[in-house]
């Protein structure tokens, strides 16, 4: 039972996906799910999203926008693993949810269009796998089509992002003239549009076909002998310790839609991507082989089940084994709870959990009782792991209720959603209320739960700034300073902030006030 349960742990792959809109998520995602036979078709992921669920109001503005919660965890299995892939929203619906995801993983998945190299969204989501030193593997996609040269897109990695690369194959062309790739970790050539039985060339101790070979006439196969020699005498070693260290990445080329290099780069991934990791907590590393069970909550997603007005929180396993009907300990409140409703989450359907273990992920319901980064724990030993980091929004709007004879309701909705973690607020000093957001659905589903959960229609502006900043020396700061372009507020732990119009005025600010630092969240 014992050894069970650790395979189980140790089988676990949890990972999230990060990339910009169009870099290929969806195709790579249905495609994963498919080798995983999780699902039957392609289409499917995209297909709920204007499907099944789309009779709850909280559902109209997913189906409005085209956005899908229904497949924030999708979990398959292949060979002896458990792939958890957690979904990051992208687009508009682009959150702190999508950054707090990447606190719920062990690994991360980024997806690069060959032709657009490193895009904004990808930096950013890029930078918090970084801060968690967190394995990332990179899977440059569409290689189909005519794309940027491979040297370079490996140059823009190093530079723009900061990683070393380690390319476990490397293209035969592209575009039109894509034949494959050479594939240096399984020394062999995969073939493109070739059928299975051929698609395959064994390579020799020299790395080349044996032998005579159409290939062999083609200037782009030896275009690719050249560039894989350059890269075993001037390119990064592998290093299986670096790449769990987050510090070397293992790129893959390939296309999702065509499913070329897909397989391959599943069965290596799965071979180097790390199983879940002990977790820091106020009681020191948890291991994830602990026999209690324990995990943190990163999500809290209201409606999913248009029957009911309940919530769901996301709970990440970190250790132990989770059993429906379980009763176990919310740190923050030392309150006991049965959970008894639960939910895992499986790719065609919502599946109700009996077992799950280290690295799942399970959605249990929440009637308000829980707030984002709470630890559950089993036994009487309590403890709390690591508090999530809060992110640096780029939106803010003023806020206040449309009929002024709801002020306590307004008050207490925007003091329970602001808890939930689901916005961040500020206050000015006339006491004006300013909500900031990471993206702009944040703000759609403020405005939606504030008129359906506390009866209040509210009223939005935007005040113009784009920029937030703390400051390290807040004695220092005078009253004079706020300005309309540099305008003076307090968060919700009543800590300084400036909130900028924009670059410019921040630099501005900067010139005329040395002494003050600021910094960033993250
Ligand atoms: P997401 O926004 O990252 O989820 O991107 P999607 O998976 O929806 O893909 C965006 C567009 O790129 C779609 O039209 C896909 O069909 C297309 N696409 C995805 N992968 C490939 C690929 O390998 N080659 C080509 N040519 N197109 C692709």
């Amino acid at each position: 039972m014992k050894i069970d349960f650790i395979q189980e742990v140790q089988s676990r792959r949890t990972f999230a996906i990060i990339s910009h809109p169009d870099a290929g998520k969806t195709t790579l995602t249905e495609q994963l799910l498919l080798f995983g036979g999780a699902i039957r078709a392609a289409g499917t992921v995209k297909g709920k999203k204007s499907g099944k669920f789309a009779t709850s109001d909280w559902m109209e503005i997913e189906k409005q926008r085209g956005i899908s919660v229904t497949s924030s965890v999708m979990a398959f299995d292949y060979d002896d693993y458990r792939v958890n892939i957690l979904d990051t929203p992208g687009h508009q619906d682009f959150s702190e949810d999508t950054y707090r995801t990447l606190m719920a993983v062990d690994s991360a998945v980024m997806i690069i269009d060959s032709a657009k190299g490193i895009e904004a969204q990808t930096l950013k989501l890029f930078k918090v796998c970084r801060m968690r030193g967190i394995p990332i593997f990179t899977f440059i996609n569409k290689l189909d089509r005519q794309g940027r040269e491979p040297l370079e897109l490996l140059e823009e990695l190093e530079e723009v992002l900061g990683i070393q690369s380690y390319p476990m194959n490397w293209p035969i062309g592209m575009g039109k003239e894509f034949l494959g790739i050479y594939d240096r970790f399984h020394n062999r050539i995969e073939q493109f549009r070739v059928e299975e039985e051929d698609r395959f060339i064994p390579l020799n101790d020299e790395g080349e076909i044996e032998g005579e070979h159409p290939l062999k006439e083609s200037n782009l196969y030896n275009q690719t002998l050249e560039d894989v020699l350059l890269l075993n005498e001037a390119g990064n070693q592998f290093s299986r310790e670096r790449i769990a260290n987050g510090e070397l990445s293992p790129v893959f080329f390939g296309s999702a839609l065509t499913n070329f290099g897909v397989q391959t780069f599943l069965e290596t991934y799965l071979q180097f991507a790390p199983s879940p990791q002990p977790r820091n907590s106020d009681a020191g590393e948890i291991e994830p082989t602990a026999e209690d069970f324990s995990g943190f909550v990163f999500k809290i997603q209201a409606n999913m089940n248009p029957a009911h007005r309940d919530r769901i929180a996301f709970v990440r396993i970190c250790s132990g084994q989770f059993e429906r009907g379980m009763t176990v300990n919310l740190s923050r409140t030392g309150k006991s709870i049965k959970l008894a409703q639960s939910t895992q989450f499986l790719a065609d359907d919502r599946s109700t959990v009996n077992e799950a273990v280290s690295g799942d992920i399970i959605g249990v319901y929440d009637t308000g009782t829980y707030q984002i980064g709470d630890t559950l724990v089993q036994g009487k030993q309590g403890f709390q792991y690591e508090k999530l980091p809060q992110f640096t929004p780029e939106l803010f709007v003023r806020v206040t209720a449309k009929n002024v004879m709801k002020q306590k309701h307004f008050q207490k909705g925007i003091l329970q959603l602001v808890q939930e973690g689901a916005i961040q607020y500020y206050k000015t000093r006339t006491e004006d209320i300013i909500l900031g957001a990471v993206g702009q659905l944040q703000f759609e589903v403020f405005e939606h739960r504030m008129k359906n959960e506390y009866n209040v229609d509210v009223k939005m502006e935007p005040i113009g700034s784009k920029i937030a900043r703390w400051i390290e020396n807040e004695e220092d700061v005078k009253e004079t300073m706020s300005s309309s372009r540099s305008m003076l507020v307090k968060d919700r732990h009543d800590n300084l902030v400036f909130l900028f119009e924009n670059d410019f005025a921040m630099r501005w600010f900067n010139d005329k006030n040395p002494d003050i630092r600021l910094y960033s969240l993250m």
